[in-house]
This record gives structure tokens, sequence and C-alpha cells, in this order.
């Protein structure tokens, strides 16, 4: 039988090879094509004993101090305050706060394996800066060259640095066959859709959109933006653009408007030099915000007004963006965010409603809220356990560093945690230990097909080659200062003395 995604991906290629000067990354040149079979099965395909967790449980609807949550088949069955009886459940007692796996709708998960880049100034759009000879220098040319022959490292290190900061869903990968889904990579191998084939998924990434002054490809890229908003089969077009303060970086958020782009299936990221009636118009047209303060901060010495994207009733997604300007997972940009927020936004967010951003919030952008991105019966059993103070379980979240987080599920499976949860669910055998920022923690090496010792040792001698190194899998301290020093509270540097 036909499959009903057949016409519409075909459709959907034809649109890709119009949209072809549109899809490269940020700041990457080659757009690489699958040509082979897919890799095997994402673990989370795999068959599982159900599993029982008891933790403090972030739910919807409020909080379950010390409650459980049930997971069979990959996907939450229940979520209790009494002890469930299932036959045949693992029960790990995680002493910890249960929230969903946080969901990055904006990042570029291969470049990740290149330690962070400061430029010492700032820039008023993006193409200033990708033009930097020291940006070419020490990341674009390095990246440009190790892509061909090390895009499947790159990118499970880019996974695993998404993993140990309780990511479980990222996107903007490359439509190579080796993507792996540790993490779920929501534009080419997610696993919600029966199939691990790539270009089959709901997500489309829009890179970079045609410069004004090339209005041929201007037209062809409103043609297939069209094409993706109207097929039912497309949940969601995720738009990097107005990255920027200047007058260019604002044309790009007018011309999409004057084109009718704005939509509820639409998402723009950055939108830095948004104003109150930009944020009314995206408000009123269904349009989310994706919010990458860190990076914006480190490049632009600017972020989105996200007070007026608040005002204006813009719903608002947090993410990374890479991890060489911003932060270096989900949780450093949280910690960015919170402080932000209490420094520029007088507190306005509640740390429910930060934690929404990079939950709830996503996988709507995304649209797979019907997967991900809640802790209730039926959704994808992609979770993640951080310790903390249980009174008062969002700010913990918010507050956590990577040494924080004891376990991360997908599709129920443990994959990385603290060793002594990871092995009630494993043998000793199928963990890895790994040093994250200076804590002892393990990975399910079975179940993740990798180990991270053998993926570091073939990318540090290349990366070495080329000058630079392999960045770790999360900043030390000391090195994420912005991030931990928010987290710790004693931070000495305001956002105001920020170049
Ligand atoms: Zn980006």
């Amino acid at each position: 039988m036909m499959s009903l995604h057949l016409l519409p991906r075909r459709l959907g290629r034809l649109a890709v090879l119009a949209l072809a000067p549109a899809v490269a990354a940020c700041g990457e040149r080659d757009s690489l094509v699958a040509t082979g079979p897919d890799a095997a099965l994402p673990m989370h395909a795999l068959g599982q004993a159900p599993l029982v967790l008891r933790g403090t449980v972030v739910t919807p609807t409020g909080v379950i101090k010390h409650g459980y949550v049930s997971i069979d088949g990959g996907r939450i069955v229940a979520v209790s305050a009494r002890l469930p009886v299932i036959p045949g459940a693992v029960t790990i007692n995680t002493e910890g706060i249960i929230v969903p796996g946080f969901v990055d709708v904006h990042n570029h998960v291969p470049w990740n394996v290149l330690p962070r880049w400061t430029a010492g100034r700032t820039f008023t759009n993006r193409n200033q800066w990708r033009s930097d000879p020291d940006h070419l220098r020490i990341v674009g040319e390095p990246f440009a060259r190790l892509l061909p022959s090390h895009v499947c490292d790159m990118n499970a290190w880019g996974e695993l640095r998404a993993l140990v900061g309780g990511t479980t869903s990222s996107m903007t990968t490359q439509p190579v066959p080796c993507i792996h889904g540790l993490v779920r990579n929501l534009d080419f191998n997610s696993g919600f859709y029966g199939t691990t084939e790539l270009n089959r998924e709901h997500v489309f990434n829009v890179l970079d959109l045609p410069p004004a002054s090339d209005p041929d490809a201007r037209a062809a890229f409103v043609g297939a933006a069209r094409f993706f908003t109207a097929n039912p089969f497309y949940e969601a077009l995720v738009m990097h653009v107005a990255e920027g303060t200047d007058a260019a970086a604002y044309e790009e958020f007018a011309f999409l408007q004057s084109q009718g782009l704005l939509n509820p299936k639409g998402a723009v990221i950055h939108g830095i030099p948004l104003g109150a009636s930009d944020f009314q118009a995206m408000a009123a047209a269904g349009t989310a915000l994706v919010w990458s303060p860190r990076s914006n901060l480190e490049l632009y010495a600017a972020t989105a007004d996200v007070g007026a994207a608040l005002d204006a009733g813009v719903e608002i997604a947090l993410a990374p963006d890479w991890a060489i300007t911003g932060g270096g997972n989900m949780l450093d940009e949280l910690a960015v965010a919170a402080r932000w927020n209490r420094e520029r936004l007088g507190g306005r967010l509640s740390d429910r409603q930060l934690l929404e951003m990079v939950t709830a919030a996503p996988a709507r952008v995304a649209g797979v809220d019907d997967e991900v991105g809640a802790i209730r019966a039926g959704l994808r059993a992609d979770l993640l356990v951080v310790a903390g103070n249980h009174n008062a379980p969002y700010g913990a979240v918010v507050a956590a560093t990577t040494a924080a987080v004891r376990l991360v599920l997908v599709g129920g499976v443990p994959l990385y945690g603290d060793r002594a949860l990871m092995e009630r669910a494993w043998a000793p055998g199928d963990l890895e230990d790994v040093l994250v920022a200076g804590a002892p923690k393990t990975l399910a090496t079975r179940a993740a097909a990798l180990e991270v010792a053998a993926v570091a040792g073939r990318l540090q001698p290349a990366l070495l080659a080329e000058g630079t190194s392999l960045a770790p899998l999360a900043e030390a301290a000391g090195g994420a200062a912005q991030a931990s020093r928010v987290s710790a509270g004693n931070d000495p540097a305001p956002f105001s003395a920020r170049p």
C-alpha cells in the first residue's frame, strides 16, 4: 500500500531543492545528502521491562511530592501519588525531582565538538561574524574540513553534550544516515513516526533567508515556505531570522510578515530587533518566538525583547543556539535566562514559566507536544531527574548544573545518570563511567550504541590536527562562568556590564 507519507515527502523534496540556498546551517556551507541505508534503530525503539521512578514529579497540573512515574513500552502509563502495581516492573527511587526532558528547538548539533569562541567584540548581524577572519580560522574552517569525514562522531558528541544537560530532543542536525538518535533529532530522526528514515520528520528548519538582493531566490523561498505551512504533513516551520540589531536583521522579519508567513506553524528564532507591534503581529498569527539569550548577548550585546513578547502573548521557547557562543546545554541557557529575568525583567517570569520554556513550549513549537514535553500518561517517557530541593522543585531545576543531573531517559530507556541509579536498570558491564564537569556519571553504552571514550578518541586527534581541541561534554564551573555564577547566585558582572 502506498504510504500516505510518500506524496508529501516527494513534494517536500522538491521544495527542499527550491530552498537549497536557504538551508545551509548556521554558518554551514555544505549540505550533506543521505546516500545509504539508515543506521541501526535508535535505542528508544528497543523493548524494555516496565520501570517505575519514584521522586517529586512535576506534572502539567502541579507537583506530586514523592510520587511515581510508571513507564512501559517507552511511554508514561501512569503518574501517581502511590506506588502502582505493575508486574515485573523495576522501581528506581531517584530521590530527585522528575521533570520532562528538555526539548531544544534551536541548536546546531555537530558544531558542538568545538570549544567556546569569544569574539572580543560585538556585531550587528550574523553575516558579520560568519565572515570574521577569526571566526573562520578558529570555528568555521575547522568545522567545514572535519565535517565530511567526521560528521557521525561530531553529531554523536553534540548529542552527548545535549544529554548531559538534560535534553532529550534536539534539532538541526544533518541529513546523513548516521544521525544517531541518542537524543531525538526532531528534524531527522525523532523516532516519533514509526520510521528512522531521514527527511521524514514533520518539522522543517529554515536556517537562512535568501538575501534581499536576490528576489528570485526570495520568491522561491516564499513558494516553498507556503508549501510547508499549507501541507498538513508539516507541523512546524522554524525560521532562524532577525539575528542582529541592524536594519538588515530586521528586514528579514518584515519580509516574512509582508509575505504572510507569520502563521500558527511558524516559529521565529532570534527576533532580536523586534518591537511591540511585531510581537503583537506574531501573537495574532500564532507564531512563537525561540529565545537564545546567551549567544545573542555574546555576539550582539542584545537579545529579544522578551518583556514585549510576553506583553503581546507570544509563546516563547528557550534554546541555546549552539555551544560555541550560547549555552553549553539547556541547563546553562536556563541559568542565563533566569538571570536575565531577575536583572532585566523584574522577575516577571516564574521558575515554573522558565521550566515550561524548555519543555512544554518548545514541544508545541515543534508540533510534538502530543509526544513529549510533559509528564502525562500516554506521552513518551522522555524524562530528566535532577537532585535538589523538593519543596521548590521548579527553582531547583532552573538552578541545576550538570552535576545535579541524576538520570535522563529517552523513550523510557535510562541512558545517562548517576551510577547508583543506572545500576538499577543495567548490568555494570553495560555502563561506561564518564567525568562530566568534574562529576562522575555513567552512560548506558549498550543502549546508546556508543562509548564516550571511543568517540572522543577519534575526534580529539582530528581536532588537534586542526589547531583546536575537543570541547568538553560540559564546561567546568569556571569555564561556564556566566551560567554557573548565576546558579551560584554570586555573579559579580551584571548583564549591563557586558560588551
Ligand atoms: Zn542558530
